[in-house]
């Protein structure tokens, strides 16, 4: 370590019952979580508030209900600036154009979000921050410290901010949730799974007269130049702003995974759909990015030697459709569950628990996922997919079930009796 001078937020020497590692949703969340049990959390971001994320800025029912389970109600319901909500979704695929309502259900919302990551994430954080997490913005955690020589059992981190200051907090517990490049992560020496899906996906934003949408809309029909039907879908999502997000990904299953160009891809693709969303280059407001989507587990154990993996660290994104937050937001809450039993007991092998459970809970259905992500890959099943399989209603409402994941319990309906058996049938990931 060189020079330890003290940063504005934080002493060269800090001490904390929690670290959190990056304040996206899945940190923000877990600090929210973890201050309101009455931890002293300290939650380090790189960047500063508000900063954006490359994403396509789509908030399901699912992170609706970790939206109402924060207490951000009206966010949730879209009574505040910058928040929207829609009905279901349109999906658009071959000649077909059905507009599926999200599923009412006992255990989820039956609405979905959408706001722009500038906004989500602001609003995550501050809220951490009023429950009592320590906020730090502006500081890079730039390593784990360890007890010992062995590195047995995690100590803290390490920091650097902008003017070079340096320092570390010290913690029994890290949490990382610093995203899809996962430093932390690479630090513990954990790998990616070769044999989980990943996707690459590209957005950006036009002004649109569609902004008012009530529904968010997919696009199962992305085709390359040649008119060769790719594996991905694209998306056109309505936000309060006036703009719409607008993108597309690939899954790294399909044959051109890797080969394409993003930018190309969803500049012609935009104007396809420019008749219908106003999606012309004198209309698009921002740059065109692109960002990896890590899925289905994609980097274990999810827990080693105090460290707990908390969303795209951890590779946690629905291999169905490429959501992420609001895994990471429930990985969070799981994460700060069992953190908070392992220090009531004192056991800190209780925290392997967390591994446990989350596999428990969605290792079936990832597993699910990389099946269907393997045949989508294949471009006669997707073209099959779309001709034959979505004119029929009753197949697109349980084929929606299943992508969102959006089933009971405790199910009365048939197509949730089926999704929750295939899910407890599928060898856990
Ligand atoms: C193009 C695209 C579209 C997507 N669309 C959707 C969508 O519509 N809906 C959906 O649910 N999901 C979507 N996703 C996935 C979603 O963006 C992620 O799954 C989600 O952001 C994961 O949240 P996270 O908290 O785990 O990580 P992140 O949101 O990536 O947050 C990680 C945080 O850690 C910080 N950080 C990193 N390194 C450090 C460090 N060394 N020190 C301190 N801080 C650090 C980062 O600055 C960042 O703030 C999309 C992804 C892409 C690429």
């Amino acid at each position: 370590m060189g020079s330890v001078a003290q940063s504005p937020q934080l002493s060269p020497v800090e001490r904390a019952d929690v670290v959190v590692v990056g304040a996206g949703p899945g940190g923000a969340a877990a600090a929210a979580n973890l201050a309101d049990r009455g931890h002293d959390v300290v939650l380090i971001e790189k960047d500063r508030f508000p900063r954006d994320k490359v994403c396509g800025d789509g908030l399901t029912p699912r992170v609706v209900k970790e939206l109402l389970d924060l207490g951000l109600t009206d966010e949730a319901h879209g009574r505040v600036d910058g928040w929207a909500t829609q009905k279901g979704l349109r999906i658009h695929g071959g000649p077909t154009v059905m507009e599926l309502p999200w599923p009412q259900l006992d255990d989820w919302p039956g609405w979905g979000a959408t706001a722009t990551r500038k906004v989500f994430d602001e609003t995550i954080a501050r809220h951490a921050a009023a429950r009592g997490a320590r906020l730090v913005e502006g500081v890079s955690v730039t390593g784990p410290l360890w007890r010992d020589g062995s590195e047995s059992r995690v100590s803290g981190v390490s920091w650097r901010d902008g003017d070079g200051n340096e320092g570390r907090v010290l913690a029994p517990v890290v949490v990382a949730a610093d995203g899809a490049g996962g430093p932390l992560a690479k630090h513990l020496g954990s790998a990616r799974r070769p044999n989980r899906p990943m996707a690459v996906a590209a957005r950006t934003y036009y002004r649109s007269p569609r902004a008012n949408d009530d529904w968010i809309s997919s696009f199962l029909d992305l085709t390359d130049g040649q008119g060769e039907l790719l594996s991905g879908y694209g998306w056109v999502f309505p936000l309060d702003d006036g703009t719409i997000n607008v993108g597309l990904g690939l899954l790294s299953t399909s044959r051109e995974f890797g080969k394409v160009s993003y930018k190309k891809l969803l500049e012609s693709w935009a104007d396809g759909i420019a008749d219908d969303f106003a999606t012309t280059e004198a209309n698009r407001t921002e740059r065109i990015r692109s960002g990896p989507i890590p899925m289905g587990f994609n980097r274990t154990p999810l827990h080693q030697r105090g460290v707990l993996l908390v969303g795209d660290s951890g590779g946690m994104v629905n291999p169905f459709n490429g959501e992420g937050i609001s895994y990471a937001m429930e990985a969070a809450a799981l994460a700060a569950d069992v953190i908070d039993g392992a220090m009531t007991t004192r056991r800190t092998s209780d925290l392997d628990r967390y591994d446990q459970l989350l596999r428990q809970r969605w290792g079936g259905y990832y597993t699910l996922g990389k099946v269907f992500s393997e045949l989508v890959g294949n471009p006669t099943v997707m073209h099959i997919c779309t001709q034959y399989g979505m004119p029929y209603r009753p197949l697109m409402h349980l084929v929606f079930k299943l992508m969102a994941h959006l089933t009971d319990r405790d199910p009365s309906d048939a197509k949730d009796v089926m999704i929750n058996t295939l899910q407890r049938l599928a060898p856990a990931a």
